[in-house]
């Protein structure tokens, strides 16, 4: 790779490269903290390349964002002038862009714990550096954990650094030994704090007034605003272009609106990292991902609704939840950040300077303190780490002993580990594979009872975190119980209409025509194809004998798959079965956490008036909404 340092553009980070370089070299623990937009995440790799440390092992930098890990890759191959793949590359769950000459990897969190299963002292690597510690995802709290032990293992030839925007350095020092913590100073201008004098009724409303206010009294600057979700981000777009186009008219400024959020396709998210015309001002509308992942330039203007999505687990009623909850004072803190980097900014805060002071918590709750820990757990077990038992794992912060128990059970009911807690030959494939512990279960069951094809496109939809039904409007759920017109069976619940709409794409040759006339997400349904080839290969790798990988059977055989297919999936979500009440016109769920649950409204399944609820069935997972409600869930066959 050539050395095009001098092309390099001017980030605080680079003027402390002789003095990160030398701190690197004597300890093999750094943690290094800056402000959002210093340079971290595209500039340390490239200092360590230039220090030689590619030419031991490869320099690998995680995210734990996929979104991230993508867009910083591709910038930094740019930055060096190679092609994306080659030297530099990176790594995400089903996508690989790695080559043998990759010597700066870019991956998320989750595909670096993965790949200490077959290389667990990281043996390929010279440097891992964790990126976005003070996001404290759930795989880079594990990470901090391994890397404590290997520390010992490798501290000869391997380099660990931390960074993070805010993450308190002294406690990750503390945490490795007390290692040196460096500190990179960010130009961060005066950023002006503006509240509301109340809480609007509506944030949309709101952000969509301030903005407009912006665009006609302010000076030039780009607009950040900070919204919850994806449908909130699309609605506002639109209103926002609606409302500029007619500004404009009157003759002022030109405008911009751009969407930014993690299921972007990759051209619309480089779209902002491009400089807008010049008397163009840009509106960026985003998720907390524009927070510390992604830095936009020309920032000067933030809209803060105050307001994050966040998933939450109740690990005593093994419930999931995804709230909108109030952002931490670190995040609001960041957020207004984002609009002093290049000269003096505002932020606008659409709520009263005393729910700031009062009413936000100071730091965001660590994942791995409100997140299901079934995976990680049996992932740690597999790992044969004989020093150490889970229960007393070196966590930075500690999960409950209830979600660890919880984790424990959830294993146990599928057969992943022993009554010793000891991982059975079974966790051990379950392990390998890069899904949640029930559904790898539920593709072994499958494959012993011959429906494997049809498990694999069930577990390609469900974790393809994409949807192929778009969006989650009225109209949208409406569409979902009626059609595409498929075969009978939709009455069997939602994972059969969900492999029946595969299927009928498969009939089709896979025909991109037939996915729009049909309503379907296009991109959604092309990257469940690739997920599903993906993991018919790394079942054929992962489960001895020879497996029957086809779609296309009889209709005889179908019906048959369909019923085997359901039983998989009860060994699989062996917790998550539940009775009907026909008193309660819902459900309740069996096993060591009963409780009444409706079946969700996007269900196939209908209402119970339409007669169609089943005695039994298996749910994919417990959603608390307005109620708790059983999310994808299909009859149980009691036959
Ligand atoms: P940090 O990790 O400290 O937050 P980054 O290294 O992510 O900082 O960002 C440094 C600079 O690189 C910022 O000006 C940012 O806008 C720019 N940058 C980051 N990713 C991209 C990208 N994909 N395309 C263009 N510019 C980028």
């Amino acid at each position: 790779m050539a050395d095009r340092s001098s092309s390099l553009p001017d980030l605080p980070i680079l003027q402390f490269e002789e003095k990160i370089a030398e701190t690197v070299e004597k300890n093999p623990v750094v943690v290094i903290i800056g402000e959002t937009g210093s340079g971290k995440s595209t500039q340390l790799s490239q200092i360590l390349h230039r220090r030689g440390y590619t030419k031991s092992g490869i320099v690998g930098v995680t995210q734990p964002r996929r979104v991230a890990a993508v867009s910083v890759a591709r910038r930094v191959a740019q930055e060096l002038g190679v092609k994306l793949g080659e030297e530099v590359g990176y790594a995400i769950r089903f996508e690989d862009r790695t080559s043998e000459r990759t010597r700066i990897k870019y991956l998320t969190d989750g595909v670096l714990l993965r790949e200490s299963l077959s290389n667990p002292e990281f043996n390929e690597y010279s440097v891992i550096i964790l990126d976005e510690a003070h996001e404290r995802s759930l795989n880079t709290d594990i990470l901090l954990g391994l890397m404590k032990r290997l520390v010992k293992i490798r501290s000869s030839n391997l380099r660990i650094l931390i960074t993070s925007a805010t993450l308190d350095g002294n406690k990750v020092s503390k945490f490795f030994s007390d290692c040196p913590v460096l500190n990179v100073p960010g130009k961060l201008y005066p950023v002006e704090i503006v509240y509301s004098r109340e809480r609007p009724t509506s944030y949309l409303e709101s952000s969509l007034r301030t903005a407009l206010k912006i665009h006609v009294q302010e000076p030039e600057g780009d607009v950040l605003i900070f919204m919850t979700g994806q449908d909130d981000i699309d609605k506002l777009v639109s209103k926002l272009e609606d409302e500029v186009r007619s500004l404009e008219e009157g003759s002022c400024m030109d405008a911009i609106v751009l969407p930014l959020h993690g299921s972007l396709p990759p051209e619309s998210q480089v779209r902002v990292f491009t400089p807008p015309p010049p008397n163009c001002r840009r509106f960026i509308v985003a998720t907390n991902i524009a927070e510390t992942s992604l830095t936009v330039d020309g920032v000067v203007y933030v809209i803060d609704s105050g307001y994050v999505k966040q998933r939450g687990y109740n690990p005593s009623t093994g419930m999931y939840s995804l709230d909108v909850v109030q952002v931490s004072k670190v995040q609001a803190d960041q957020r207004a950040g984002r609009a002093g980097r290049t000269r003096p900014g505002k932020c606008y805060r659409l709520y009263p300077s005393i729910v700031y002071q009062d009413e936000l918590p100071d730091v965001t709750v660590p994942e791995i303190q409100r997140s299901s820990l079934a995976g990680s757990v049996l992932y740690l077990k597999s790992l044969d780490l004989s020093d150490i038992d889970i229960l007393r794992f070196d966590f930075l912060d500690s999960p409950s002993h209830d979600s660890l128990e919880d984790a424990l059970k959830q294993l146990y009911l599928i057969d992943a580990i022993d009554e010793d807690g000891s991982i059975t030959s079974i966790g051990r494939t379950m392990a390998e594979l890069p899904l949640e512990p029930s559904l790898s279960r539920t593709l072994m069951e499958a494959n012993e009872y011959g429906c494997l094809p049809q498990a694999l496109t069930i577990a390609a939809v469900l974790s393809a975190e994409t949807s192929l039904l778009p969006g989650r409007s009225k109209g949208t759920e409406k569409k979902r119980r009626h059609g595409p017109d498929l075969p009978d069976g939709s009455g069997l619940g939602d994972h059969i209409q969900l492999l029946q709409i595969y299927e009928e794409w498969d009939r089709n040759d896979y025909d991109i025509g037939w996915c729009k006339e049909n309503n379907l997400q296009v991109r959604g349904m092309l990257f469940v194809k690739d997920v599903r080839k993906q993991l018919c290969q790394i079942m054929q790798k992962t489960v001895k004998g020879t497996l029957d990988v086809r779609t296309s059977k009889s209709r005889k055989e179908r019906r048959d798959d369909y019923r085997n297919l359901r039983k998989a999936l009860c060994a699989g979500y062996a917790n998550q079965l539940a009775e009907r009440m026909t008193l309660h016109n819902g459900y309740r769920t069996i096993g060591f956490k009963s409780q009444l649950v409706q079946v969700h409204p996007s269900s196939v399944l209908g209402t119970d008036e339409q007669g169609m609820y089943p005695d039994f069935v298996v749910y994919h997972e417990l959603v608390t909404t307005s109620r708790p409600f059983m999310r994808n869930v299909s009859a149980v066959d009691m036959k």
